[in-house]
């Protein structure tokens, strides 16, 4: 059974809901150190999710029997957790999605429709594939012009750089939040402010923000937002895009299907309103539900409390990696979170990984879905290591003891 919510208090404990965490790998409990890539799940949101199933499983929307109307009113009550979580006007502005990726493509899909030759998008070199890509189809596909925003030598955005790049052409700006390799933090509100300014649109890529900073989309001022569930302590399978109403509202349908539609006769179809409208099909139901609960575990936990655990984490890593003579460290922007990026001189990162394994701590090697960033930085890839709530000091310390043991190894 799950704990109480309101017996979760600090940071401290947090451990103890997430039962994979005390899996021994290769002889010791998990260091799980990758986050980033897929965060695990607590008691709590594995509970929940198997309530679904086990108590009044039906499809949402649909039937009027009493299992229908609890599993939709389950679903509908998690749209209006994430809209609380994220600090919009209403539900209508949620969007259910299968991940970022999806809600990504269906902005560049929608909102591309009206796009042409000659319009530019501007992207920054910190950018996951999932916000490069998309856009790169409208490349191909319209004619659109890509303009991208370099970094500084610190790792940080070059502000002055964005600005010169905005122009009368600039449709859209689509941003990271959080660097997903890097940890640097974006300024996205001062973004949004001057790209709405030359009357562009903006997206933010929320994937990582949304787990270490406090969201507020109307703060930040953004037409669009997107996350994925499964970083957020909650399933794969479900994603969210929140889109301001009346952007979202003057978007055309994404996919055609059951659900999104009002009437349909073979001559002639209307649409839903937003959310419904981009969500054709039926959704993944105990997914929603289940990012709903991660979100309710989330709330149920001191969140000033969370932040500062994983900044002192952060700094500690830091500390110690940088004490340690030929290692390179790459996280450096004045502003960054949960997440360190570095390399260990003359061994490759899928070594590093590897030899981790055997002591059972869990890293990332490779070029973490951003390989232009990997470009900027001229290397092929690093090891990553990243913070969530649940990691705590000897996690650090057993990252710094891997450090050792491959340079022991290798040099
Ligand atoms: C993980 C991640 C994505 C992609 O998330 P999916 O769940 O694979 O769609 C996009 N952007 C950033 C910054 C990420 O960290």
């Amino acid at each position: 059974m799950a704990r109480a919510l309101n017996a979760v208090k600090s940071s401290g404990d947090l451990k103890q809901d997430f039962p994979a965490l005390h899996r021994p790998v290769n002889g010791r409990a998990v260091a799980y150190l990758d986050s980033a890539a897929s965060a695990q799940k607590s008691q709590y949101v594995i509970d929940a999710m198997s309530r679904v199933m086990t108590e009044h499983y039906a499809n949402v929307h649909r039937g009027v029997y009493t299992f229908s109307s609890e599993t939709t009113i389950a679903f509908e009550n998690a749209r209006q957790k994430v809209a609380r979580f994220l600090n919009a006007k209403t539900d209508k502005e949620i969007v259910f999605t299968r991940n970022t990726t999806e809600a990504i493509n269906l902005v560049a899909a929608c909102l591309g429709q009206s796009l042409k030759a000659g319009d530019e998008i501007i992207l920054t070199e910190l950018e996951h594939h999932a916000n490069i890509v998309p856009w790169y189809f409208l490349k191909e596909q319209k004619g659109v012009v890509l303009k991208i925003v370099p970094l500084k030598l610190d790792r940080s955005l070059d502000m002055a750089a964005f600005e010169r790049l905005l122009g009368p052409k600039t449709k859209l700006v689509a941003v990271t939040q959080m660097s997903n390799a890097l940890g640097t933090v974006v300024p996205v509100a001062e973004i949004a402010a001057k790209a709405h300014a030359v009357g562009a649109k903006v997206l933010v890529d929320g994937s990582q923000a949304v787990v270490h900073l406090d969201v507020d989309v109307q703060g930040i001022g953004c037409d669009f937002y997107a996350f994925t569930g499964h970083k957020l302590y909650g399933p794969s399978g479900v994603g969210v895009l929140y889109g301001r109403y009346d952007v979202l509202n003057a978007l055309p349908p994404y996919q055609g299907g059951g659900e999104m539609i009002e009437q349909v006769t073979f001559d002639k179809i209307t649409f839903k309103e937003p959310p419904y409208r981009f969500e054709a099909g039926t959704p993944a139901i105990v997914e929603v539900i289940g990012l709903g609960a991660a979100i309710d575990y989330l709330n149920g936990i001191d969140k000033a409390a969370v932040r500062a655990h994983e900044q002192k984490l952060l700094q500690e890593a830091e500390k110690r990696l940088a004490a340690i003579a030929g290692v390179t460290v790459y996280s450096t922007a004045p502003e960054r979170a949960a997440i360190l990026s570095f390399m260990i001189d003359k061994v490759h990162p899928h070594d590093v990984a590897t030899v981790f394994d055997q002591l059972g701590i869990a890293v990332r090697a490779g070029h973490h879905c951003a390989q232009p960033l990997m470009k900027a930085l001229g290397v092929a890839a690093t090891v990553r290591a990243s913070f969530a709530l649940y990691n705590t000091m000897d996690d650090v310390e057993r990252l710094a003891e891997g450090v050792h043991k491959v340079k022991k190894l290798f040099q």
